[in-house]
């Protein structure tokens, strides 16, 4: 059994299919759990997970790049893409109601930071600060939820990790279960300890597959701690990139993890879900 515990059948990439990319998914035994970015998307991933029995649930979130309105432009590894964001104000009421007393809403995610996407023509400084100021009512609102959190961090790692070490001597060190994930996680062993002293995991998408860079990580952070992910419509994994991703290759990433840790692919699976299941309390 495996578990996408991110991906985008929200967006308007599956606009027309996700209903057969869903149910695909779930006869080959993946579950997933649809990520919002903003209160749009948030709205159409719970209506999804409604729609859905068991194996499809929702995280609500507001994405730090929908903070600002901006061109969104990007080719690389991570797939191609273009769109415009429309600043939305975050608004702590309406995400309550739309989580509150739903089983199907797991998390509140995808919040963070994220400085790689910052338009250089505004006032910098002024950005990251709103950034961190609805991140810290994001994380809030998941504690008085309470619900795990999926964070998005892209170069910003040395303001996230205070922010979460300040949240958790405040919240969440009494609390026995992990309370979030570094979703797509991009740094090195270190990083990556510091966040398990937190009681936070961490999850790899499609980019293990061709990139060696968490090779090491891999190997030496314990599977316990590990999920895995898609990111779908981005991050096609190896055989598919440069394609729309969906759920059903997650399980390339457990194959990948599962080389790594000398692991078969079915082994990495069942554990990362068992792990979903416990955080998520799925
Ligand atoms: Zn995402």
């Amino acid at each position: 059994m495996y578990i996408d515990t991110h991906c985008h059948l929200n967006f308007k990439d599956f606009k027309d299919d996700a209903d057969e990319v869903i149910k695909r998914s779930l006869d080959n035994q993946t579950e997933m759990i649809l990520v919002g970015a903003e209160y749009k998307t948030s709205e159409r991933a719970v209506d999804y997970a409604n729609k859905y029995g068991k194996g499809v649930y929702a995280a609500i979130g507001l994405h730090p790049i929908h903070l600002e309105d901006i061109m969104v432009k990007h080719e690389g590894d991570e797939g191609n893409y273009e769109f415009h964001s429309r600043a939305e104000e975050f608004d702590y009421d309406k995400y309550f109601k739309l989580a509150k007393d739903n089983k199907k809403v797991v998390a509140i995610g995808e919040i963070g930071l994220d400085y790689f996407h910052i338009d250089q023509e505004k006032d910098i400084e002024a950005v990251k600060a709103k950034q961190q100021k609805v991140f810290k009512e994001l994380l809030l609102l998941a504690h008085n939820l309470n619900l795990p959190v999926i964070i998005h961090c892209r170069e910003a790692h040395q303001d996230l990790l205070p922010i979460m070490q300040e949240f958790y001597q405040q919240y969440k060190k009494d609390q026995v279960k992990e309370w979030g994930v570094i979703h797509c996680f991009s740094g090195d062993e270190a990083l990556a300890e510091e966040y398990r002293k937190l009681n936070l995991m961490i999850s790899f998408t499609g980019l293990v597959t061709f990139a060696k860079n968490w090779d090491s990580v891999i190997r030496n952070f314990p599977l316990e701690k590990i999920m895995i992910e898609t990111d779908a419509p981005y991050m096609a994994p190896t055989p598919f990139r440069g394609k729309r991703n969906e759920p059903l290759y997650v399980q390339y990433v457990a194959q990948k993890i599962g080389e790594l840790k000398g692991l078969n692919q079915a082994e990495v699976g069942d554990k990362t879900h068992k792990n979903a299941q416990r955080i998520f309390g799925i």
